[in-house]
């Protein structure tokens, strides 16, 4: 099986659409086209995982954190990422970075691992997000038809509502004989839907809109409640032993049973508002600075277990999705220790 195959199962899990504009999420070496011979799974792609890979015969590491952010101007091989991509390459290993494509589903991605593993019910989103955009296009009513099959091949939502209004009988046809179309897809397709567009109908009229929909399933953090409140304390400590956290960073208590918990997977400071707007007792994610400690100011409870620790399930998540699909190669989790941060205990 292709390379290929693998990635574009994992991607309709996590459409790379939905990764963040800082991202870099995808095949960031390797040629979709190789056969898989195995398969690695881990946050990060470090040295060792990739001499890992090579001891197991997997020529393709799946990894949650891309090693990669910025452009590479030179390969000399002068700090961790070149020499990870030079041997990468040296022996033919692949890697692909899942990340914030994984953080923003609600179905199988890290939050809900996060979120199943501290048993949590009622899960939503915590801070829903639009990736979904719509094109309102009036074109002739005898070229309707073939601009609607031109865009559905370059992506857009066939199952979509909105994919033709005013069309059936000429209804909303106008004065000049054209129609209104209206075709949703999703943000990362935009610019193959637009090419589309110009190339079947070039002197057509459209405006572009982004669809905010504030109950998507795609976004930053989860809520969810404990089926029975129980006492702070007693919830941190099964933070801590669900999470397999080596410490847990809190602020003051506030005398109040956990009912509902907000958490983010990495670095989830940035929800920190949303999570108390939201109602949510206590506040799980990672990488807090002194300061933003503060900022709990008694609303909230805030608990930093760390960034890998937050996300190690990730690994078993990828694990479980990957084996209920495919059997033809072997997966293994890898048995590196990526966490760069170690504890004097
Ligand atoms: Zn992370």
């Amino acid at each position: 099986m292709k390379i290929k195959a693998l990635t574009q199962y994992l991607e309709s899990i996590a459409p790379s659409s939905y990764q963040e504009s800082y991202d870099n999420s995808g095949l960031i070496v390797g040629n979709p086209e190789t056969k898989i011979t195995g398969v690695l799974i881990c946050l990060d792609s470090i040295e060792a995982v990739v001499e890992e890979a090579i001891d197991k015969n997997c020529n393709v590491i799946v990894a949650h954190h891309p090693i990669v952010f910025r452009g590479l101007k030179r390969l000399n091989g002068n700090n961790y990422v070149e020499r990870i991509i030079i041997k990468a390459i040296q022996y033919e290993i692949a890697i692909y970075a899942i990340h914030t494509n994984l953080d923003n589903v609600y179905h199988q991605g890290v939050n809900g691992k996060i979120a199943e593993r501290l048993g949590l019910i009622n899960t939503r989103i915590l801070a829903p997000k639009s990736f979904s955009k719509k094109l309102q296009i009036f074109a002739p009513a005898t070229n309707s038809q073939k601009i609607r099959e031109a865009l559905y091949a370059a992506g857009a939502d066939i199952s979509s509502s909105h994919s033709s209004i005013g069309v059936g009988n000429n209804a909303g046809k106008n004065s000049l004989g054209e129609v209104r179309l209206e075709i949703s897809f999703s943000a990362g397709r935009q610019s193959a839907i637009l090419r589309a567009l110009r190339a079947v109908a070039p002197d057509v009229s459209y405006d572009l809109f982004s669809v905010e929909n504030k109950t998507s399933n795609i976004g930053s953090g989860m809520i969810g409640e404990l089926e029975t409140p129980i006492k702070e304390t007693k919830f941190l400590k099964h933070i801590k032993k669900q999470m397999k956290a080596k410490c847990v960073r809190y602020t003051k208590l506030r005398n109040r049973k956990i009912k509902t918990v907000a958490l983010c997977g990495g670095s989830g400071s940035f929800l920190l508002s949303t999570a108390i707007a939201q109602g949510a007792d206590l506040f799980l994610t990672a990488d807090f600075k002194y300061h933003e400690f503060f900022d709990a100011d008694q609303r909230i409870v805030i608990a930093d277990i760390g960034h890998y620790e937050s996300e190690q399930f990730t690994s078993n998540l990828l694990y479980d999705i990957i084996t209920e699909k495919f059997s033809t190669f072997a997966v293994y989790l890898t048995g590196t220790n990526t966490n760069p941060v170690n504890y004097l205990v």
